[in-house]
């Protein structure tokens, strides 16, 4: 029995880790005493993350200690008060972000994820052209060349190589060794990249901004165009055109990308090259592209918009009905311009800042650090961990039951925004 807690310990057990969007279903965990130990499979996020102790878990109002009924009655008569609330952030599950559309509706308010400029990267491409993408399955069991442009994979889903490049088991006896590894960019942790047995990925350095200009070229180059250079962005010629041959030579090729990490301006075009290249490639073998990122719950949130709305995030209901617009319902242009005249900022995996907003409701983990005190601060329970969960993975395809792992004093997002609407 835990003494702090009155809750029974729990042998170890197989668990769904909430910390990424890779969502690894086979760590092994135990409780005992009412903190939860990562056993086997966890990596250093996941164990920082299931291992952390709750953190202090007071209300507060305006920075003065609160109980939680006074901070739902301040939320909800800011909201009361509003004319177009922004509801930001948005690092929760599934029920969360039901009740946050729910909440968004009922006062006309407007969505954003904390990482709506990459995902916007991603989605106007896919609503302007279309794409090819694959899933981590395919990935995992089918994959003989990967090609990462711009990122690492690594930087934002640690266990990635482990979990889907140099696995084991394959379901159609792939030799995952023998899988071709191509890394385009520079500053990028290439260390996974090299196989069980040794063999190094050839990795490509050139600036990030450049990474349109690379995959440009080698759709050209893969189209049988000569191109009148002797280099790209200093890559030569006769490199690109080596990586073209294994394009065209691989029997299930996969391009990943991260929209996160393409963060300079225009990037946009990085991304409808590397979609353009998968199209191209589809005309001679098996080529799909990956989009990788969407952690603190970024492919929950979208998809939970999109099944709800048929939109995307940066999504408003100030008409009525859902309207979105990539630009005008963005945190920063709605903070900037003052547009929005409160902000419910949600934060539950960790502690993201909140923006500089007045009035401010921040539903956030417990150390959260506000660069000026919010009007209302509850400190919220972690998906997956303090509470049962259900996730939307990287992939968007596959969604994760997580169990709850410790008890916490600390209400779920989903219970809390139904508080506050049924306070209005
Ligand atoms: S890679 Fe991501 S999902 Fe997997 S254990 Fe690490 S933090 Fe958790």
């Amino acid at each position: 029995m835990n003494g702090e807690t009155g809750e029974p310990a729990r042998a170890p057990h197989a668990a769904a880790c909430p910390f990424c969007s890779l969502l690894c279903d086979d760590l092994i965990v135990e409780q005992a005493g009412g903190r939860v130990r990562v056993l086997k499979n966890g990596c250093g996020r996941a164990i920082s993350g299931f291992e952390n102790p709750d953190g202090p878990n007071q209300p507060r109002l305006k920075g003065k200690p609160a109980t939680i009924e006074q901070c739902i009655e301040r939320a909800a008569a800011i909201l009361r008060g509003a004319r177009f609330p922004l509801f930001a952030g948005l690092g929760t599950d599934v029920g969360g972000m039901r009740a946050v559309l729910s909440l968004a509706e009922r006062t006309g308010g407007a969505l954003d994820h904390m990482h709506g400029n990459a995902l916007q990267r991603n989605i106007g491409v896919l609503q302007g052209t279309g794409w090819m993408t694959t899933t981590l399955t395919e990935l995992k069991n089918r994959a003989d060349l990967i090609i990462f442009a711009g990122t690492d994979a690594v930087s934002a889903h640690p266990r990635f190589f482990e979990r889907l490049v140099w696995n084991q088991a394959s379901l159609f006896q792939l030799d995952s060794n023998a899988r071709q590894i191509i890394y385009l960019g520079a500053g990028l942790n290439t260390k996974p990249g090299r196989s069980p047995e040794g063999r190094k990925p050839l990795h490509v350095r050139f600036d990030p901004p450049h990474l349109v200009e690379i995959v440009s070229a080698l759709r050209a180059l893969a189209a049988g165009y000569r191109l009148q250079a002797a280099s790209i962005a200093g890559v030569r010629i006769p490199v690109l055109n080596s990586i073209v041959e294994k394009m065209k030579a691989a029997r299930y090729g996969v391009l990943a990308w991260s929209s996160a990490e393409l963060d300079y301006p225009h990037a946009e075009l990085a991304v409808e090259a590397c979609v353009e290249l998968v199209k191209d490639l589809n005309d001679t073998t098996r080529f799909s592209g990956l989009p990788l990122g969407g952690n603190d719950g970024a492919i929950t949130a979208i998809s939970v918009c999109a099944w709800q709305t048929s939109f995307p995030l940066r999504t408003a209901f100030a008409a009525g009905y859902p309207a979105h617009d990539a630009h005008r319902y963005s945190t920063g242009h709605l903070v900037a311009s003052r547009s929005a005249d409160a902000v419910v900022w949600i934060s539950a995996f960790r502690a993201a800042p909140p923006p500089a907003a007045k009035p401010l409701v921040v539903l956030g983990a417990p150390n959260t650090h506000c660069p000026e005190e919010p009007d209302v601060f509850i400190p919220v329970a972690i998906p997956g961990l303090d509470h049962a969960a259900q996730l939307v993975r990287l992939d968007s395809v596959v969604s994760l039951y997580l169990e709850r792992q410790r008890t916490s004093p600390l209400p779920s997002v989903a219970h809390l925004l139904t508080e506050i609407q049924n306070a209005l």
